[in-house]
């Protein structure tokens, strides 16, 4: 993750390298986080996924790693210049990140083989995977009326 920003530069006329990438970017590695996710398979599981992707800002992918949720989320510790405020004790998550290939390069839904950024995509997803999608919720209802 971020490495030493100073700030963003312009992008003409500059040959970027390793060393030098960061300080043309506006610490997109900074703006998010990941949690990885059990594979989800059943319907029951793909529920739970539409429902966390309904709320704001909550994304869901899945690349050659497997599935995983995404908040699109500033990092308190980011300084207003794009710098880790916390560059010498930042978390090792932030200090294995490497920026051979990274978001700079290539945004994160460009890079993964399925990216949903809204609830509408999940669920159209969803009935696409599953053709008794929209049954579910009335199987849900009759069980429970069936339980009372
Ligand atoms: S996204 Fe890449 S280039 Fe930008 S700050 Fe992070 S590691 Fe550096
Ligand atoms: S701790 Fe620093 S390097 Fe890590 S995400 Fe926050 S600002 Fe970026």
């Amino acid at each position: 993750m971020t490495v030493n920003i100073i700030e963003t530069k312009d992008l003409s006329d500059v040959e970027i390298t390793p060393e030098n990438k960061c300080d043309f970017c506006s610490a997109k590695c900074c703006q998010y986080i990941t949690q990885e996710l059990d594979t989800p398979r059943s319907m029951h599981e793909f529920d739970i996924l539409l429902w966390q992707i309904a709320h704001e800002d909550v994304h869901i992918f899945k690349d050659g790693n497997g599935w995983y949720l995404l908040a699109m989320t500033k990092c308190s510790q980011l300084l207003p210049d794009n710098r880790c405020g916390i560059y010498e004790t930042r978390p090792l998550i932030c200090r294995e990140h490497s920026n051979n290939a990274c978001e700079f390069d290539v945004p994160i839904d460009e890079g993964c083989d399925l990216y949903f950024q809204t609830y509408e995509e999940f669920d159209a997803y969803c009935r696409k995977r599953f053709k008794t999608w929209d049954k579910r919720i009335e199987k849900f209802e009759a069980e429970r009326a069936k339980q009372k």
